[in-house]
């Protein structure tokens, strides 16, 4: 009111940046626009590094990456409705995949929205969110800020970390209230996410178990990346001398290289193994839910799992000793336990294992080393797994199909968390959105290895790319096509498949068009000679590289996945 001098009020604009400012939050992956607009306008006056997307998608995905690279949630910023739904759908991913994300979006008041009178962009965000959320909560008043922030981010970080929504009417924005109260109404959150150590019982349980194991198995999965307990995760490993599998954005944590690493005889461990030990990893569609052929003998296993949710145990199989805990903690009290005198496993189980991998690696050497053009998987992969193991600082990320599951096996990763791909759902479209968070979050080169039809579902962010000039080349493996390039109609119309796109495109030209370095290239020499310009230049490139339309599979390595019947087709 009149009486009360403006600089004594602080409104929810300022509240809002002013909390997460307060909680270590350094950036913002937003779109623009109604009722958010100037706030992120404020946001960038009061220092914050706001990125801005084209569309709330990739926004969200970039939070996502962002969790899981830094283990702090990452922030997107979205507008109401179809912008709030566009960001849900990252929200969600970020839910499933076990890291810590706010989503904040805008909303219409809720005066009109509770009796639907239409309101612009009307929807009712907070019930829609719920579900896929790991929790949701609305802000109804500038005083009640802090403490909506401060229950946003414990929700994301502590045990399971998850998704959270935080409902933002537009009206708060501009609500007023004194400043000094205004300030003391926010809350740095302590210790967001505690320690959670196991009982002692649990890990004599686990040791117990893991000594009497003939043929032992590690499986390393993402939320030990997550963990950031890297060190003692490797000292476990090789502690225990367990050959290891690690699942694909767990690559790295121990370089995929280390001679325990039984990437190349997946096949084998799983089958022959007698007892698994999982690290941060769950037994989902993945690990085809720990049964099946890939699992050898039914009831063979023994199963001993570390995981921070309590519930995940039993989800699948029975695990006989469960240590519930953080993966930094449970592995240092695991290393207590066992002290200097550990049995390492025979060498008739580790030296099979290890022959195993040294043929299979040794039989698929000459097929990478192949300079064919058009281009196969392996001559193209064959040069980034070179260029990778030269510069294994870059962030690798990785989405399709073929092109996603020849480069998990192809391509080794010698750092923790230096790989990023599709996650628990296997989705298409997080590549430039996980690009763009890896380029801002780390500061190192990224390197996205894109199938053409992963990259067609977030395509326009090269724009956001170059406008903030990030270093990031783009590597489109283009075979003309979802699968393969070759497919017809099969019903022999005019149209061309469901499962092809033009012929021959050139989207290094998409590059071009907001002033990154875009070029095609056919052979793998070429290849290597883009990419090592473009590490070498740092600029935004796009490399479209030609692979042959037969090349690759249906549906790359989950082709069961596909439903058929016995009623003929094509
Ligand atoms: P992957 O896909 O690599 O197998 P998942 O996402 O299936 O990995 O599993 C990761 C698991 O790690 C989840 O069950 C999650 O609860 C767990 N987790 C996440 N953070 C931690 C942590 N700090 N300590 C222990 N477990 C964790
Ligand atoms: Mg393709």
């Amino acid at each position: 009111s009149a009486e009360i001098a403006p600089e004594t009020l602080t409104d929810g604009f300022h509240l809002l940046i002013d909390a997460l400012k307060l909680n270590g939050v350094e950036t913002i992956y937003n779109v623009p626009g109604i009722p958010i607009t100037d706030l992120g306008r404020y946001a960038q006056a009061q220092g914050l590094r706001v990125l801005s997307f084209r569309h709330e998608q990739h926004a969200g995905y970039a939070a996502a990456a962002a969790g899981f690279l830094t283990k702090k949630p990452g922030i997107c910023m979205t507008v109401s409705a179809p912008g709030f739904l566009n960001g849900l759908t990252a929200l969600a991913h970020a839910t499933t995949n076990c890291w810590p994300m706010i989503l904040i979006s805008g909303s219409s008041e809720r005066e009109i929205v509770d009796l639907q009178r239409g309101d612009y962009e009307e929807m009712d965000q907070l019930a829609i969110a719920r579900p896929h959320a790991k929790a949701a909560y609305r802000i109804l008043h500038a005083q009640d800020i802090g403490l909506g922030v401060a229950r946003a981010i414990r929700a994301a970080l502590t045990g399971r970390p998850g998704g959270v929504y935080l409902d933002v009417p537009g009206a708060l924005l501009g609500q007023v209230m004194d400043a000094v109260e205004g300030e003391k109404s926010l809350i740095k959150v302590v210790d967001p996410n505690p320690a959670s150590v196991p009982a002692p019982e649990a890990i004599d349980r686990a040791v117990e178990l893991l000594s009497k194991a003939k043929k032992p198995l590690i499986i390393i999965g993402k939320g030990a990346a997550y963990a950031q307990a890297d060190d003692k995760v490797r000292e476990l490993v090789e502690t225990l001398g367990f050959p290891y599998l690690p699942m694909s954005m767990a690559k790295g944590l121990l370089p995929d290289t280390h001679p325990q690493c039984a990437s190349a005889a997946r096949s084998l461990v799983l089958k022959e193994s007698d007892c698994v030990f999982l690290i941060g990893a769950r037994l989902n569609w993945l690990l085809s839910h720990g049964e099946g052929k890939a699992w050898g003998e039914k009831g063979s296993k023994t199963f001993v799992q570390i995981d921070i949710e309590p519930t995940e145990m039993d989800s699948n199989q029975k695990i006989s000793a469960p240590l519930i805990g953080d993966v930094g903690s449970v592995a240092t009290a695991l290393l207590e336990k066992i002290g200097s005198n550990w049995q390492k496993p025979d060498e008739s189980w580790t030296g099979a294992v290890r022959e195993k991998v040294e043929g299979n690696v040794a039989k698929m050497a000459p097929r990478l080393k192949n300079n064919n053009s058009p281009m196969d998987y392996q001559g193209s992969l064959g040069v980034i797994k070179d260029l990778i193991s030269e510069n294994p600082d870059v962030v690798l990320v990785n989405e399709g199909a073929n092109a996603l599951d020849q480069c998990r096996s192809i391509v080794d990763i010698h750092k923790p968390r230096k790989r990023l791909d599709v996650g628990t759902w296997g989705i298409m479209g997080i590549g430039m959105g996980s690009a763009v968070a890896a380029a801002v979050e780390t500061g190192n080169q990224v390197l996205a290895v894109e199938g053409d039809s992963a990259f067609g579902f977030c395509g326009m962010e090269v724009e956001t790319i170059c406008r903030y000039n990030l270093p990031v080349c783009i590597v489109i493996m283009n075979n003309n096509g979802i699968y393969r390039g070759d497919g017809e109609n099969w019903g022999g119309g005019d149209d061309p498949s469901t499962t092809v796109f033009v012929k021959d495109s050139r989207y290094d030209m998409m590059m071009q068009a907001f002033g990154g370095v875009g070029l095609t290239v056919d052979n793998p020499d070429a290849l290597r000679q883009a990419v090592k310009e473009a590490f070498a230049s740092r600029k935004p490139t796009l490399i479209n590289a030609v692979i042959a339309e037969g090349a690759g599979k249906e549906s790359g390595n989950i082709g069961n996945l596909n439903p058929s019947s016995v009623v003929a087709q094509q």
